[in-house]
């Protein structure tokens, strides 16, 4: 498929932009009027894009009004009629792809051809998937209604879909939803509003309030029956806390510290490519990434000096260009946060390996790289980066594979890399991951249920398993009354 080039869509994007000047909440099926505002600056250029209100208690407070007085409504429609409108939004970010996909970049500073070939289609199809369950929930769920009013609060690593896994479910299953998207990237949560109002959906079935980890906390405390969150582990801990015993539902998709691991049998060429998948992908920003690369000692060297000379030939720059690998990093407080982590790795005695690769002389950029010789208590080895930079480390043994594996605070997902399947699943089944792909990464599927243990959170996004997370707990069985004999 040719999608022309991205330029083309940048006009009518920075139209689009300056034809709104600020932009308020969507609340109630209108944007309000903007209040005081925050910056939102494109990261590869360090240019300001829009004004965004900054959501206060009040606001989020009638974001929840409107979503509670629309919930009677949309949750007593049909499953059939529910999907009605999936469909029509799914079809609508089909429609404007290139507009959102441009959109999505120039907020995020992620390579143009990730947003147009992966968050904006994945995004469609998410919609897609979950019209399919909101026609079958009457009959895969009889018993079962919707949970109520959704507190959504979004990251900015993939601002579009993970509005996508998170609205889609809550919709098909007849809740309402005020949703939050991270303040580096609520763009295309607002065109997302307009399409919402363009399909002609209920008034306050989807409300979107901007802002940052305050409007956040508000939404934890308001009047909702779930919260559904995607982000830090820090910030998870702390939402966990605030809902204990509230009775609010809840789901935390956190952090990931994710094995990658090769064996000396691997094709090691697919599996240097599967590397540029699992660390370099969005700059790294991914809370899967494969960021901790175990390699089996007798390849190790090979493995590290083909990768080495892959990462040289990675094209880092202009996210808008379509021959780009590797963007800008979202915003300078990350960079900073990179910058400073992989310091102390090597002050720590990693040895840094950078592609030798000239960054643009403005925006947030961060060469890609890998660490060798990696003592397991450096920082590195434990603290998620949330770069472009993993850390390459030996074993001898599968066990061993298995016991680096698994020694991190988080599950999220693992990759193993071998020709004998044998081998690779058995030691996919003893690693503990939400997901393990076996020579593959980064595979992500709507009818796939994603999410972690341990510290990367609990609950599941995706599939069955993550309809369930959007419907009340079936009603507890009356207990047959013993005839007496
Ligand atoms: P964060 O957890 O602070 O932010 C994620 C979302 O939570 C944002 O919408 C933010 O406004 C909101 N938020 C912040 N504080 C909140 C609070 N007290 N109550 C409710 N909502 C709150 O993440 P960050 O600061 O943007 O990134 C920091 C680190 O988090 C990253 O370096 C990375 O390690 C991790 N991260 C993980 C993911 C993921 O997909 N698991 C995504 C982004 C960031």
């Amino acid at each position: 498929m040719d999608y022309g080039p991205a330029p083309e869509a940048s006009g009518e994007v920075m139209k689009w932009l300056s034809a709104r000047g600020a932009f308020g909440h969507f609340i109630g099926g209108r944007f309000t009027e903007p209040g005081p505002t925050f910056d939102v600056m494109n990261p590869a250029t360090g240019e300001l894009l829009a004004k965004v209100t900054q959501g206060t208690g009040s606001d989020v407070q009638a974001a929840v009004k409107a979503a509670r007085a629309a919930l009677p409504r949309w949750s007593k429609l049909s499953g059939h009629d529910r999907a009605r409108y999936l469909y029509a939004l799914a079809r609508h970010i089909q429609k404007r792809e290139r507009f959102l996909a441009v959109l999505e970049t120039i907020d995020n500073g992620k390579p143009i051809r990730e947003s147009r070939d992966i968050d904006v289609p994945l995004a469609a199809r998410h919609f897609y998937h979950h019209a399919g369950w909101a026609e079958m929930l009457a009959d895969e769920f009889p018993s079962q209604g919707p949970v109520g009013v959704c507190g959504q609060i979004i990251p900015w690593n993939f601002p579009l879909l993970m509005l996508a896994w998170k609205v889609a479910p809550a919709l098909a299953a007849g809740n309402t939803v005020v949703l939050k998207p991270a303040e580096y990237t609520p763009l295309t949560a607002l065109a997302f509003a307009e399409i919402c109002a363009e399909v002609g959906l209920p008034k306050g079935v989807v409300n979107i309030v901007t802002g940052d980890g305050a409007t956040g906390a508000a939404l934890v405390e308001a009047d909702v029956d779930k919260i559904a969150f995607t982000g830090s582990t820090e910030v998870g801990r702390a939402i966990r806390k605030v809902t204990a015993g509230s009775g609010k539902k809840l789901t935390l998709e956190l952090g990931g510290k994710s094995p990658f691991i090769v064996f000396a049998d691997a094709d090691i060429d697919a599996a240097v490519e599967g590397v540029v998948d699992a660390i370099w992908f969005n700059q790294g920003q991914v809370c899967c990434a494969g960021s901790r690369i175990l390699v089996q000692e007798r390849v190790a060297r090979d493995f590290a000096e083909r990768l080495a000379r892959r990462m040289a030939r990675l094209r880092v720059g202009d996210p808008l260009d379509k021959s780009t690998d590797m963007g800008a990093i979202v915003d300078p407080v990350q960079l900073r946060r990179i910058r400073d982590l992989v310091a102390q790795g090597e002050a720590e005695g990693a040895v840094l390996h950078q592609a030798p690769c000239q960054l643009p002389a403005t925006g947030n950029y961060f060469a890609p790289g890998f660490f060798t010789e990696v003592a397991p208590a450096n920082i590195v080895s434990e603290v998620e980066i949330f770069g472009p930079v993993a850390t390459l480390t030996t074993f001898r043994t599968p066990d061993e594979a298995v016991a680096l594996a698994n020694n991190t605070r988080y599950g999220l997902a693992a990759s193993v890399w071998s020709e004998n399947v044998n081998l690779a699943l058995d030691v996919a089944a003893q690693v503990k991951a939400g997901v393990v792909w076996v020579n593959a990464t980064n595979i992500f599927d709507a009818g796939a249920g994603f999410g972690g243990y341990r510290e990367s959170g609990f609950g599941r996004e995706g599939g069955r398993e993550g309809m369930e997370e959007y419907l009340a707990e079936p009603p507890v069985p009356a207990k047959a009354e013993p005839v007496p004999i």
